[in-house]
């Protein structure tokens, strides 16, 4: 066989990948041990920026039909409601998904997988990975057929989207540095009989224990999360459902009955990520590059993000129009993501479930009370919401961004959200190329900037400089941003010329 990308697994973040692949239309061959996509319910929490990336494949609106919108949380302390938070709207004016939405990995999985068929291509199943080898020119892989048979793929690009364990990793010799929770953690997916409708998440607020419940499709179903205390020593999967449940009615106290058990699992939580995304022309993506504790739901999503940016890139330079140092801002953006990442997800885990005594005092006797009032602040929302849907994740710092002028959004940012003629600025954004938009303010014309653009590269929008445009970008005179093609800002400039849209394009070997 031969093609554009090896694809070695077929979880979320591979079959995200191979969707994105479609959409730019460059070959690839997935494979995946498994037989086929997961039954299980794994991940539930999909993020804003995830669906914002669907839309452009038409499986937004899809996945929002088959899950549940986080709209509201409930604190419970020793066993009785003691606080409400609403979040139907929380990331109103942020994005046009301004919730987290609550659906099975299993679905997610279904739906991706889906999309592929229907664009003619599939997963080769139950074939494994055995060996690989790279040259300066392409990528030779060795793979395990269902039938026993060993075949070659011959490709130019190779990517582990192989999880935790990830075989690509190993043989590429790169570290995965971190550490080990002691805690034991367990995840069920149930049907409880009880007094509370599954209308809302519930967070149970104790000393030193991580308990929630979110609500799933379905009467009465509901995924339960939380930790053993420290003194549960076992193995990772040793734990008996008994003891999970004993310990759930324990740490809830709240009369329940759990009436049946879909799928549960215990595990140990790491939060480690790779030094490097990549070596020559093998990348990774997903799992195989970082993982953390589930506080945030974040692991699969960041794993969509991550094939996001690879996809576009890849594209270029198969197209022959960008050279192969565009693959290492690959490696530079989404390393620095996965660091941040990282605090991120252990100083939110510190505040949900650490011992200490000052952070359990806040958690039991402060937190519940405020949380509805704290939750309804716009700074508030405006800090958080960012952070947690993954909009606010930002390449300021990449060798692609620059920003030539004073103005409030900076290039590396994602493209901010706003409506713009009664209709989100997204809809204009949907092709898989650059965007050039140029905001006029009516006095000043740009006309060098879109003979400047080589044929087919982008898009060109010309907008009017509404209010709330100039108000976003900080700025009241004519400017323009060129986005990549993942909607990220490449470059802002006053420059009307086109001289510094074409010495960006230069940069990028266009
Ligand atoms: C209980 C639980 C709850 C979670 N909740 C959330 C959440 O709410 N939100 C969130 O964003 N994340 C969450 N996560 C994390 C999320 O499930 C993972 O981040 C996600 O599955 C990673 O996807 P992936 O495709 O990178 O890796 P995986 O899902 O692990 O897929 C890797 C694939 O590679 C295949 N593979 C491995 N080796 C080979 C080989 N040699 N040859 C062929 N195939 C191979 C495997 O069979 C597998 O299918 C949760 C995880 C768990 C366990």
């Amino acid at each position: 066989m031969k093609t554009d990308v090896i694809i070695v697994g077929a979880g979320p973040t591979g079959l995200a990948l191979a969707g994105q692949l479609i959409r730019h239309k460059i070959d690839f061959v997935i494979f995946d041990r498994r037989e086929t996509t997961t039954p299980h319910s794994k991940a539930i929490g999909v993020q804003a920026r995830t669906l914002e990336i669907y839309e452009q494949i038409g499986l937004a609106d899809k996945l929002i039909e088959q899950g549940w919108i986080a709209k509201k949380a409930r604190m419970i302390v020793g066993g009785k409601v003691r606080g409400e938070a609403d979040f139907a709207q929380f990331g109103k004016g942020m994005s046009q998904y301004p919730y987290i939405l609550i659906v099975e990995q299993g679905k997610h999985e279904k739906l991706l997988y889906d999309f592929i068929k229907s664009n003619g291509r599939d997963v080769l199943w139950q074939t494994e990975l055995e060996t690989f080898s790279q040259t300066e020119a392409g990528v030779t892989a060795n793979v395990k057929t269902a039938s026993g048979a060993v075949e070659t793929i011959e490709a130019k690009f190779l990517v582990g989207c192989d999880g935790s364990k990830s075989p690509v990793r190993h043989a590429l010799g790169l570290t995965f540095e971190g550490s080990t929770f002691e805690r034991m953690f367990y995840v069920a997916d149930v049907v409880i009989d009880w007094k509370f409708e599954n209308d809302a998440l519930m967070v149970f607020l104790m000393k030193n224990n991580l308990l929630a419940f979110f609500p799933m499709v379905g009467e009465n179903r509901w995924r339960i999360v939380g930790t053993f205390p420290e003194e549960f020593a076992r193995d990772e999967g040793e734990a008996l459902y008994e003891e999970i449940e004993a310990q759930i009615k324990k740490d809830s106290e709240v009369d329940l009955d759990i009436t049946n058990v879909n799928w549960f699992s215990t595990y140990k939580v790491h939060t480690r990520h790779v030094n490097k995304f990549g070596e020559g022309r093998c990348f990774l993506a997903g799992d195989a590059a970082h993982i953390h504790t589930p506080a945030g739901a974040q692991g699969m999503n960041t794993g969509i993000q991550d094939g996001y940016n690879l996809a576009w890139k890849l594209a270029s330079v198969l197209r022959g129009r960008s050279s192969l140092g565009l693959l290492e801002t690959y490696d530079q953006e989404r390393v620095e993501n996965a660091e941040n990442l990282l605090k991120t997800t252990d100083r939110f885990f510190n505040l949900v479930a650490s011992p200490e005594p000052i952070l359990s005092y806040l958690r039991t006797h402060i937190f519940p009370y405020v949380a509805g009032a704290a939750f309804s602040i716009d700074a508030v929302k405006k800090f958080i919401f960012p952070r947690v849907s993954q909009i606010g994740i930002n390449y300021r710092r990449s060798a692609l961004s620059e920003t030539d002028g004073s103005f409030a959004v900076k290039a590396g940012d994602r493209m901010p959200y706003f409506e713009i003629e009664n209709a989100s600025v997204y809809d204009k954004l949907k092709e898989p190329k650059f965007h050039l938009l140029t905001f006029f303010d009516g006095e000043n014309t740009a006309l060098g900037l879109a003979e400047s653009l080589p044929d087919d590269l982008a898009d060109f929008h010309e907008l009017p400089l509404y209010p709330n445009v100039a108000e976003i970008f900080g700025v009241s005179r004519t400017f323009s941003v060129l986005l990549r093609p993942d909607n990220y800002i490449g470059l802002i400039t006053e420059d009307l010329s086109g001289a510094n849209l074409k010495r960006y394009l230069g940069k990028l070997g266009i």
